[in-house]
């Protein structure tokens, strides 16, 4: 790949949501584009497999065809926390469907990648980047399989290697210590009720101690005979280092509600797990001539775990930003961006997810917010980040309001 004088190259490094989303976006904006992928689809990645509406609102508008799949619709969701359920719709806004879906990730990538190469992005699997670099630029990128190794120069780079971003660190990119950070492991069950349109989360997950975790555990149902069973916890507590999350799943599966009918001794597939960097805590964003996208950035909402959607929506900010620099324009307008659309959302993510550390916090906001449907409705729409734009022109007051909530239960 070298810098034609039509169409500028971009090499797009890892095809999970943020690498395939930006390499769509960028082939329609007319770029020439080239993605790597370092496995093969359908490639594991140990996740929920869970889309929130907002993800699905992305995945229309890249065409996705949703009623060609074997893909499962979400209503909306079921919490529990002691003894308390509560069953929420997800709800009606302007601008994002009132569903979601789950859908394997091994399937989902892959097909997500496919819309890419329709638009016209070259998609080359079995293929890992690894960035030769001068003076904050990528002036080029080994690419390796297992024919050899060859170089590349592409005029603009989109790192998007997940949470782990070796290529990331690479170019000098960093996570902020000071910032919450996630864990979280998954394992897939057979259950005679995988077709249930609610997705589940338990609030009051607990350590061996018995103590309350920030975090939750998850049921989501995949409508093909199997559920995907998770559990997930933030940084944000003292002893955060000890914690295994195995354990804890093994814990939240032992005692999952009946209506699965699992036989938690026998999970489908042996757990795994993975990395939740979040509230946009790796940064520099950019470069002089690449940027980071998905997990890579940190994307992951600090609410709710949710990466998919976030990966999909850098991807397409980093496409726009990338197509403007080409005519001229500042790359650098992308990192602003970032902080235009998600930086009050990720100030107050941050305020709650360090207060919900205290397990004092956690057990009154659990069992209180469980007591009040209109509560847990507002707080599904903040955590799912579905305020219409009609409430999020208030949104400043609404977040001022959390903190005030968040720093009254301290
Ligand atoms: C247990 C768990 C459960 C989760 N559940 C959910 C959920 O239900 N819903 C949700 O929205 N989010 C969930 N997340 C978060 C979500 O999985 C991530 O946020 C999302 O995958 C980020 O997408 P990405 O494209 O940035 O990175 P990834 O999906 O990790 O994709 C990165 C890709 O880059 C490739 N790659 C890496 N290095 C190179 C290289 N050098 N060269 C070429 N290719 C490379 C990798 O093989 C990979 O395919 C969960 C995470 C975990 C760990």
């Amino acid at each position: 790949m070298t810098s034609s004088p039509s169409a500028p190259s971009v090499l797009v490094v890892g095809g999970g949501p943020g690498g395939a989303s930006a390499a769509y976006w960028l082939a329609r904006n007319g770029l020439e584009v080239h993605l790597v992928e370092k496995k093969r689809y359908p490639r594991e990645k140990a996740c929920g497999d869970g889309l929130t509406p907002r993800a699905v609102h992305q995945l229309l508008d890249m065409g996705f065809d949703f009623d060609g799949l074997d893909l499962h619709r979400i209503d909306g969701l079921r919490s529990y926390a002691g003894d308390m359920e509560i069953e929420l719709t997800w709800p009606e806004h302007s601008v994002y469907p009132n569903w979601g879906a789950t859908m394997r990730r091994a399937d989902l990538d892959g097909t997500v990648a496919t819309l890419a190469e329709a638009q016209g992005a070259v998609v080359e699997q079995g293929t890992t980047a690894a960035p030769i670099l001068e003076n904050n630029a990528v002036t080029g990128v080994t690419l390796t399989n297992d024919d050899g190794s060859r170089v590349v120069h592409p005029d603009f780079v989109v790192i998007a290697d997940g949470s782990n971003s070796r290529f990331g660190r690479g170019v000098g990119a960093n996570r902020r210590r000071d910032y919450p950070y996630g864990l979280a492991v998954r394992a897939y069950y057979e259950s005679p009720n995988s077709d249930d349109p609610f997705i589940e989360s338990q609030l009051d997950i607990r350590d061996k101690k018995g103590r309350a975790m920030p975090g939750y555990g998850w049921v989501f149902p995949l409508g093909d005979g199997e559920i995907n069973v998770g559990a997930g916890l933030v940084s944000t507590f003292k002893g955060w280092k000890d914690v295994n999350t195995s354990h804890i799943l093994e814990a939240y599966s032992e005692a999952l509600p009946d209506h699965w009918k699992v036989d938690s001794v026998t999970p489908h597939t042996k757990p795994i797990g993975g990395k939740l960097p979040m509230s946009l805590s790796v940064g520099p964003k950019v470069g002089r001539n690449w940027v980071l996208v998905g997990d890579a950035s940190g994307a992951v909402n600090p609410f709710n775990g949710e990466g998919i959607d976030y990966a999909y929506e850098t991807g397409r900010m980093a496409a726009t930003h990338i197509a403007s620099a080409a005519a001229g324009g500042l790359l650098s307008d992308y990192a602003v961006e970032l902080e235009d659309v998600y930086g009050d959302y990720h100030r107050v993510a941050r305020v709650f997810v360090k207060a919900i550390g205290n397990p004092t916090v956690m057990k009154t906001l659990t069992t209180v917010g469980l007591r009040s449907k209109p509560l847990m409705e507002w707080t599904l729409k903040v955590m799912a980040n579905l305020l219409d734009p009609e409430e999020a022109k208030m949104s400043e007051h609404v977040y001022k309001a959390i903190e005030k909530v968040v720093n009254a239960g301290r």
